[in-house]
């Protein structure tokens, strides 16, 4: 079969031989390009329409315990200026949020001891007693079941963990002795045991990573579906030891966007930051491979200016309202519209 054929097969049946996959990730001419760009928008139009929900993240801390050696807010990273964020201002970030129409709040940060289960509890609970209606999404790492038991219990609805590599040797190249495949496995069986709902995912072109790792990647998570997936290309950070490494290729990442919303058409898909980051109008490109969430920064400015993951990140600076303004511009420049709605699973 040739790449326009596996294209329409994976379009019709939502998988293809790990072989195949691998095909269409090593590359695309312009035509094969719009086409599969074209299925996912279509797949993802067809149940969604043309809104994409729009998230507020707050990035309530950059401690960290890990030391993933691709990221800013590394433990070893002594050149980082670290902060974290009180509960009144965690609060306040939502308050603010809410008031410009979010519904969704991503609370977001290193994993950080300093925040015990019943500090992340007493957080939730004071969001969703001043906002019942609204959702709250955690994404603070691993931590034992029965805290992310204890998490759900006091209204978090969804958790967010990606995890960065289906492959144990990658993973183990990517992170430190401390940290295993395993582990962040299971805490997203946890998670969805649980109830959350649950999102995984990875980076692109992260270093020491093949084609055949992103097709495991895909199929482990056709076999997990999960609720929501994260992906964005790595893009390097230059006090971490993969500072010489290249940035992940931004046309594979949003290929491997596409061929996601093909495998697992009802997920929410979130064009990150990291690609907005990667390509000046990348947010963009990749609602137009089949993404149907933005996350915008609602941090307050003592904390977006030090939660640096990478070189050149967006939204580390700047405002809230002309962020969602420029974002719902962009997006009805395309034919889209900005959701601010909770925009809960649909699985
Ligand atoms: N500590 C939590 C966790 O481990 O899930 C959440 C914070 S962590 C910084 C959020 C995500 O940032 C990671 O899952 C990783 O994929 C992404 N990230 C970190 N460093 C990155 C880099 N250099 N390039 C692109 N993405 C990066």
């Amino acid at each position: 079969m040739d790449k326009k054929q596996l294209i329409a097969k994976l379009d019709r049946e939502g998988i293809l031989p790990a072989d195949d996959l691998a095909q269409l990730l090593r590359g695309l001419d312009s035509e094969e390009t719009e086409l599969l760009s074209g299925c996912a928008r279509r797949k993802a139009v067809s149940l969604y329409g043309k809104s994409v929900y729009i998230r507020g993240i707050v990035e309530f801390t950059n401690y960290c315990r890990n030391d993933c050696r691709y990221c800013g807010i590394r433990r070893s990273n002594t050149r980082a200026d670290r902060y974290r964020l009180s509960k009144n201002e965690i609060l306040s970030a939502c308050e603010g949020g809410y008031r410009s129409g979010f519904r969704t709040f991503v609370l977001q940060g290193g994993e950080d001891m300093h925040y015990t289960d019943s500090d992340i509890c007493e957080i939730v609970k004071a969001i969703k007693d001043r906002w019942p209606e609204c959702a709250v999404t955690l994404s603070i790492g691993e931590r034992s079941r029965s805290g992310y038991e204890s998490y759900y219990a006091a209204g978090a609805d969804r958790f967010l963990l990606r995890q960065e590599t289906s492959s144990p040797s990658h993973y183990a190249y990517l992170h430190p002795e401390t940290m295993s495949l395993a582990n962040r496995k299971r805490c997203l069986d946890d998670l969805k045991d649980i109830g959350y709902q649950t999102g995984c995912g990875i980076m692109v072109g992260s270093p020491g990573q093949t084609i055949e790792n992103i097709v495991q990647d895909l199929l482990y998570m056709k076999d997990f579906v999960p609720h929501m997936i994260g992906i964005g290309p790595f893009i390097p950070h230059k006090d971490t030891p993969f500072a010489n490494e290249p940035a992940g290729d931004a046309g594979l990442c949003l290929r491997v966007l596409s061929i996601t919303r093909l495998m697992l058409p009802k997920v929410l898909l979130p064009s990150t930051t990291a690609l907005g980051t990667a390509v000046s109008d990348g947010r963009l490109q990749g609602i137009l491979a089949g993404a149907n969430v933005i996350m915008p920064n609602i941090t307050p400015p003592r904390g977006r200016c030090r939660y640096i993951l990478y070189d050149g990140q967006i939204g580390t600076e700047g405002d809230t309202q002309e962020d969602l303004k420029r974002i719902g511009d962009d997006l009805k420049s395309i034919g889209y519209f900005a959701d601010m709605g909770r925009g809960d699973s649909i699985m």
